[in-house]
């Protein structure tokens, strides 16, 4: 069973070889084992906390560093694409694209404001110009992981949620909150199984539903990650896995809208979060 292959494969059989490989799940698991087991030693802990805390001031540094490029990078990548398969090419995929971006602005200008004012009892436009550099930054970068210093300190320094929510929220939900990427491959599932003809029962789009979700949950915070991840939905449907070249084409220009969509659920989830816990001022 795929629910419970997720669950215990989060269990690292080797937590050096869960961080080789980058299993990030596995990381999140033994991270907080660890963190619980050093809760225990009091000061003893101390030397371990300020060595994490410096790496991962480095680590944030790092990213900011490489993010100074990114946007003319991207400008390439994007370019090439397009130079690659010229416009016709992409009108056969507008309409999947088009259905793609329709449920993200659903989502991303109903379902998550609507979490936020009744949940969070926080305006949404506030919260949305807020993280708007955060935003900007997942657009471009397709990457929650690289958007995560620039969304913890929107948070903290412009939305007004103690620094102490973003910090445990927004790693997290970088890592298995993927409201955008889950949204994404139900609906590439389903065009793939459209284009190739294959009628799909309701039963069938339910277990795309489920297993779209939890392959959203073991995407990485990265670009493309989804397309991948995308395989686990695919096989669920009993679909053949070559259809994800079917939309290879245009994955990259809808990966940035899925990310800045998942990066607004992680901010929707923090706000929710800093309001249960009190932990909201004005800036
Ligand atoms: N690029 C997305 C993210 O970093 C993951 C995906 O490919 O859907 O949030």
């Amino acid at each position: 069973m795929i629910i419970v292959d997720t669950f215990v494969n989060m269990i690292p059989k080797n937590a050096a070889a869960a961080f080789a490989t980058g299993d990030i799940l596995q990381i999140i698991f033994f991270t907080i084992f660890l963190a619980i087991l050093s809760s225990t030693i009091g000061r003893d802990s101390e030397t371990l906390t300020n060595t994490i805390h410096g790496i991962d001031r480095i680590m944030q540094k790092g990213i900011m560093a490489i993010m100074v490029i990114a946007p003319y990078a991207i400008f390439m990548l994007v370019t090439a694409i397009f130079m690659d398969l010229g416009f016709a090419a992409l009108k056969a995929l507008g309409k999947y694209a088009a259905a793609v971006l329709v449920g993200l602005f659903i989502h991303g200008f109903v379902t998550l404001p609507i979490l936020v004012l009744i949940m969070g009892r926080y305006n949404p436009y506030r919260l949305f110009k807020a993280l708007s550099p955060a935003l900007m930054t997942a657009w471009s970068t397709a990457s929650s992981a690289a958007t995560l210093p620039v969304t913890m300190s929107n948070l903290e320094n412009r939305a007004g949620v103690e620094g102490r929510i973003g910090n445990f929220v927004l790693p997290l939900g970088a890592t298995i909150n993927m409201d955008g990427t889950a949204l994404y491959e139900s609906v590439a599932v389903i065009f793939i199984a459209q284009i190739l003809g294959i009628e799909l029962t309701i039963g069938m789009q339910v277990v795309i539903f489920i297993t779209a979700s939890l392959a959203a949950i073991g995407a990485a915070a990265i670009p493309g990650a989804g397309l991948v991840t995308m395989g686990i939905v695919l096989t669920a449907a009993g679909l053949p896995l070559d259809g994800i070249g079917l939309i290879l084409a245009i994955d990259r220009i809808l990966d940035q809208f899925r990310t800045a969509i998942n990066v607004w659920g992680d901010a929707t989830a923090a706000i929710v979060i800093g309001h249960s816990e009190n932990a909201i001022h004005e800036v």
